[in-house]
């Protein structure tokens, strides 16, 4: 089996910032990018303009960040691997990663696997029904579909992403609601100034999505006002849901401690897990800030505390 200093799990912006670090100080890491799961360059590749990550003061398409940072992290020696983890033995030491195709050895890990959109378990939405057929939890990624052209489109959600999401639609829909369970929306103030002004944007407040219709795809929402329980029957062309995240902890089969919120336990201040030698950054851990630049950072930290650690050991100089 092959044997590594450090292994990185995810390819979004922490694991591939941790990979630059890494490799640049020589340690030759081996990053798994992700394959069948979807979460390949994490959730910047579903993004459009991404407008807060400084040096791009024109803005710049979140894939195009990720393939930048893949591109520096290849240029001082990370060697990427195609696949999704399935499994990891934590309590060996080397700890053996376990990929679709490949198994390794590694004296530490860094875990950078992000997280995934959320989805309601409401009638309709479900596999088997219109899932995937108008009902979507990314409309950066399906918006632009035929089957949502010139339509009345749902996003459910009240935060960032929802509102961001409706801005995106408007370009293909006809109208876009933005359907929020309370009367304020939890989105950041400039985010929330620019759906209200949105000629295209109506924010239906206090709303629950119960059901969503359709024979071959959506073709009516079923809402209900939290307050006097009425529910209404709304011709809809699509449903996007954008209600948060949750991290990817699954392949890790609880072998390194959570939170009370599903996220990875490090130790405050830094990006040490629970398991000595494995370090954790990105959204995985983070239930607080979740932006691409403190993903960044903390990617940043947990290379540099990988460096500290395995010198510490006498593995590396
Ligand atoms: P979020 O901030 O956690 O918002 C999730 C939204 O979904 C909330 O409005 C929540 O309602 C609603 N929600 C959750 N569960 C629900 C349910 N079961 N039924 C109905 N509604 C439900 O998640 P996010 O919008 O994905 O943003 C995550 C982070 O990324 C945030 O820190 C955000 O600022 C950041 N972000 C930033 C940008 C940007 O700056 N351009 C873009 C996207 C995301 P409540 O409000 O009632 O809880």
């Amino acid at each position: 089996m092959e044997k590594h200093h450090l292994v990185i799990i995810g390819s979004g912006a922490s694991g591939l910032t941790a990979a630059i670090y890494a490799s640049r100080a020589q340690l030759e890491p081996v990053l798994f990018e992700g394959f069948l799961s979807g979460t390949v360059g994490g959730q910047l590749m579903t993004t459009t303009d991404v407008e807060n990550f400084p040096g791009f003061p024109n803005g710049i398409l979140g894939p195009e960040l990720i393939d930048r940072m893949k591109q520096q992290a290849i240029r001082f020696g990370t060697k990427i691997i195609p696949e999704d983890v399935v499994q990891v033995d934590l309590k060996k030491y080397p700890f053996i990663i376990i990929g679709n195709k490949t198994r390794i050895e590694t004296e530490s890990l860094i875990v950078a696997s992000g997280a995934l959109a959320n989805r309601l378990d409401v009638p309709g939405t479900r596999n088997g029904e219109l899932w995937q057929k108008g009902v979507t939890a990314c409309a950066v990624c399906d918006g632009a579909a035929p089957i949502f052209r010139n339509k009345d489109l749902f996003v459910i959600g009240g935060g960032d992403s929802a509102v961001e999401e409706a801005i995106f639609l408007t370009k293909y829909a006809k109208k876009v609601y933005l359907v929020h369970r309370r009367d304020v929306l939890r989105a950041s103030k400039i985010m929330t100034q620019r759906a209200m002004n949105h000629p295209k944007i109506s924010v239906l407040w206090n709303r629950i999505l119960v059901r969503v219709e359709g024979e071959e795809i959506v073709e009516r929402v079923i809402l209900e006002n939290t307050l006097t329980h009425q529910q209404e029957k709304i011709n809809a062309g699509g449903v996007f849901f954008a209600i948060g995240h949750t991290p990817n902890v699954s392949f890790l089969d609880r072998q390194l401690k959570v939170t009370e919120q599903g996220y990875l336990w490090v130790s405050p201040g830094t990006t040490q897990t629970s398991v000595e030698g494995v370090f954790a950054a990105g959204d995985v851990q983070d239930s607080l800030y979740r932006q691409a630049i403190t993903a960044a950072g903390s990617g940043c930290m947990a290379a540099l505390e990988a460096i500290k650690w395995l010198a510490h050991q006498g593995i590396t100089e």
